[in-house]
């Protein structure tokens, strides 16, 4: 027998109902919980399908791949960026987005800054924090994580909303989003991004305030 076609609506209303319960386990609101909805990759009609459902907050991992998909159909969504971002796309990606949640260096803190005064335009800013230490992967590492935060505030004028972090693929995730909650609590902000479609619920125990799920929604990227 062969699988029926994946129903990324059904999926979607699924995935919402998984969030529902894990907050409620939790003892905390669902409504605190934020779906963002990672089209990268992903074909336009399963993209269709989730926004027809009524899901408005999308998450992006590349400025070109963001403004394409989205410059036609940019109202009332909700556009995050997640994925790292080069200094010299720092003018685009303050003009496009919504939120930006992979600030994670000092050369990239000063171009924003740059472009957020010269557009006139603020996006919420998150910082990444390499929870796993991961040479490969963006992040600023957790030893380093409050002095940034000091020179995003200080230096750089920035209201950081939250931390976002992306834990390494063969590790437990929980003791990840532990560590990134810790941080947040002791620099006094509320937002964590973490959570993707195989560990959302476990984020959201651990106190995440938007999950970023792609696969689990839309498929497989091909
Ligand atoms: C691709 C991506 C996701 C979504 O991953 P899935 O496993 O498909 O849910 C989440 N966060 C970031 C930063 C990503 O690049």
């Amino acid at each position: 027998m062969s699988e029926p076609p994946h129903d990324p609506a059904a999926a979607l209303a699924a995935v919402l109902r998984r969030i529902d319960k894990a907050a409620r386990a939790a003892g905390r609101d669902p409504a605190d919980v934020t779906l963002t909805a990672v089209s990268k990759q992903q074909p336009p009609e399963r993209v269709a399908a989730v926004l027809i459902a009524g899901q408005r907050v999308f998450g992006e991992n590349r400025v070109q791949e963001a403004r394409a998909r989205w410059t036609e159909r940019r109202a009332d969504l909700e556009l995050r960026l997640i994925g790292p971002l080069q200094s010299n796309k720092a003018g685009e990606a303050v003009a496009f987005f919504d939120v930006i949640e992979s600030l994670d260096r000092d050369k990239l803190a000063r171009a924003l800054a740059g472009e957020i005064q010269a557009q006139g335009r603020s996006p919420r800013l998150y910082v990444q924090v390499n929870t796993g230490e991961e040479p490969q992967k963006a992040g600023v590492v957790p030893a380093e994580a409050d002095a940034f935060l000091k020179a995003c505030r200080d230096t750089y004028g920035f209201n950081i909303e939250g931390l976002m972090c992306v834990p390494p693929a063969d590790e437990e995730p929980a003791m990840h989003f532990a560590l990134l909650a810790k941080i947040a609590a002791r620099n006094g902000l509320r937002k964590l991004s973490m959570g993707m479609s195989g560990d959302f619920e476990t984020a959201v125990r651990f106190g995440a305030t938007s999950v970023r799920v792609g696969s689990a929604l839309f498929g497989g990227r091909g």
